[in-house]
């Protein structure tokens, strides 16, 4: 099965005469998070209008018509990324259905590890499913659910997903945000004068002007209604374990994660890889822009100034939207190119936030060469990422894993850097604040880097695995 593979950005804004143009522009601000899709559905109090389209929102969601049509005061929107194969326009979101109970908008961003087990149940009982994404299975569970209230049908169907989620729901006038049970997904609170405004992260209030109030809490849901804000706890609570990647490379610097920047946090793993794992050289250079953060933490470490020896093209967006593997290695040429004269006959630290298949490093080290450098130190402000992610971050297959491939050794080889190293997993949580990392209820969702997965992904073969599952499912409705 191919599987869908969504990091995605999401926003709701509740209240406000510009609505969709807010919406437009916080999407802006997280098209980090996703390029191959962008959506808005609004609500005027008598009808929903959705408009979803492939792309980036700039493209997309101008001033004029597509605006003029999104009508109303309240309004949610998504940014979508996915993998290979399912950037059809039938999965961007947010998704729409009219319920008995009414119409309802719905953006998601993260994975679901039950949803292809869900879906088979709800296909044997007769759903009709329209496109090949998670986010469509909870908009058949609240469907599907007996309650009478539509906050109740939500929290029905919430009980029965598993994974990483962040939700913004918008029904006839409510606007509605959840976290999933871990807060594996990010989701924060904000307000424009009087207008509530969820989002991703933070930088979408900023381009806005609205303030930030605090984040979702993992498992709190979030009614918003013209009576104010209503906070339920439906799960039992349970510590938070937030998704590790957003602090190493999703977010953006800019956003405020836990009270601190982002860019912080990067800064310091780079000191705590420097402490690690320095070597003499001429020149620092970061990979741009992923490895900036890093790479000047790194130097301030050492002492000694980090230059720009690879720039970077604005105008293409990240390499992983390339479909196949053969573009995507076009696509870091495109990216990037060497600042020859600083680093011709020059030994190199190179710094990056992750490694991932190795695509990156392999075209960049060789352009390094090709330009003159002596030698190239490769330098990775995270641990080898070795097991793969089902809940919205798109680290691939096992097998496509370069740190799962291979040794240290061998990955060097491979990248053919002159010596490689990564963050170790206890600098990565010393980094992050944390004396040591918790082997018994590890503080973040971490699994890419241990293989200790906050909810056992589903193996769709194991039939006593399933069937505890259906049993627990059919307990809780
Ligand atoms: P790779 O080229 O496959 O080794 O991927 C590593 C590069 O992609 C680094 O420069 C990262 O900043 C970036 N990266 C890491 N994780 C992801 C992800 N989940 N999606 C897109 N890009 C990523």
């Amino acid at each position: 099965m191919t599987r869908l593979k969504e990091e995605c950005g999401v926003f709701g804004i509740f209240d406000n005469k510009d609505a969709a143009a807010l919406t437009a522009l916080g999407l802006h601000a997280l098209q980090h998070r996703g390029q191959e899709g962008c959506g808005i559905v609004t609500f005027d109090e008598k009808n929903f209008y959705a408009e979803r389209r492939l792309g980036l929102v700039g493209d997309n969601f101008t001033k004029g018509k597509i605006l003029e049509k999104l009508s109303g005061n309240y309004a949610i929107g998504h940014n979508r990324y996915s993998t290979a194969g399912n950037n059809l326009i039938k999965n961007v979101q947010p998704f729409f259905a009219d319920l008995h109970s009414g119409g309802i908008g719905i953006a998601h961003n993260g994975n679901l590890s039950n949803a292809h087990h869900l879906r088979k149940e709800l296909v044997k009982n007769g759903s009709i499913f329209q496109t090949t994404s998670d986010t469509e299975t909870i908009v058949q569970l609240i469907a599907k659910s007996k309650r009478s209230k539509i906050v109740d049908k939500i929290i029905d169907a919430l009980f029965k997903i598993q994974g990483g989620y962040a939700l913004t729901i918008l029904t006839n006038k409510k606007l509605i945000g959840i976290r999933d049970p871990f807060g594996i997904r990010p989701l924060v609170i904000g307000k424009l004068q009087k207008s509530y405004v969820l989002a991703s992260e933070t930088c979408a209030f900023d381009i806005i002007g609205a303030k930030f109030i605090r984040e979702v809490e993992n498992g709190e849901m979030v009614v918003i209604t013209e009576d104010g804000l209503e906070s339920l706890k439906p799960f039992p609570k349970i510590k938070e374990r937030p998704c590790v990647f957003e602090y190493i490379y999703f977010s953006r610097p800019d956003s405020i994660i836990n009270n601190t920047s982002v860019y912080e946090y990067r800064k310091k793993l780079g000191a705590q890889l420097a402490k690690e794992n320095h070597i003499e050289s001429d020149l620092i250079i970061p990979v741009p822009d992923s490895g900036v953060p890093a790479a000047i933490g790194y130097s301030e470490e050492v002492k000694k100034n980090v230059e720009l020896g690879i720039i970077r093209n604005h105008y293409v967006g990240r390499t992983f939207i390339e479909p196949t593997q053969q573009i995507r290695s076009f696509g870091v040429k495109l990216k990037h190119n060497i600042n020859k004269t600083l680093i011709k006959n020059k030994s190199l630290i190179l710094i990056d936030d992750s490694l991932v298949r190795g695509t990156t490093s392999v075209k960049i080290i060789k352009m390094l060469y090709n330009a003159g450098a002596k030698e190239v130190h490769l330098r990775i402000a995270s641990p080898p990422i070795k097991y793969p992610d089902y809940y919205g971050v798109d680290t691939p297959n096992k097998d496509e894993l370069l740190a799962s491939k291979y040794d240290l050794e061998g990955m060097r080889k491979f990248i053919n850097a002159t010596t490689l190293q990564f963050l170790s997993i206890e600098g990565l949580y010393k980094s992050m604040g944390y004396a040591k990392r918790n082997s018994s209820y590890p503080q973040f969702t971490d699994h890419c880097f241990t293989g200790e997965y906050p909810v056992k992904p589903i193996d769709v073969n194991d039939k006593d695995f399933m069937d505890k599952q259906l049993s627990f499912i059919s307990s809780k409705s």
